[in-house]
């Protein structure tokens, strides 16, 4: 479980816009998404190097929202 990062992902919205989920992968620098047969899946591993860098929300902004878990 990631302590620093949250990532919500509005499946549905990215199954509706075709390439996205293979977008969202392609965007993040830490490779927090792998596009999968019905959405993105997300890399569990890798949510904690997150750099909030926001491609992923400039991307999808209505499918994917990025929560931080911490203040500061
Ligand atoms: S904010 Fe950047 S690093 Fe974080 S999940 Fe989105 S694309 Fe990846």
């Amino acid at each position: 479980m990631a302590m620093f990062i949250r990532v919500d992902v509005d499946q549905a919205v990215i199954r509706k816009t075709p390439g996205l989920a293979a977008k969202l992968a392609e965007s993040c620098p830490v490779k927090i998404f792998k596009a999968a047969g019905d959405g993105v899946d997300l890399v569990e591993d890798a949510l904690d190097e997150c750099t909030l860098c926001d491609l992923c929300m400039q991307a999808s902004p209505e499918g994917v929202k990025v929560v931080k878990l911490y203040e500061g």
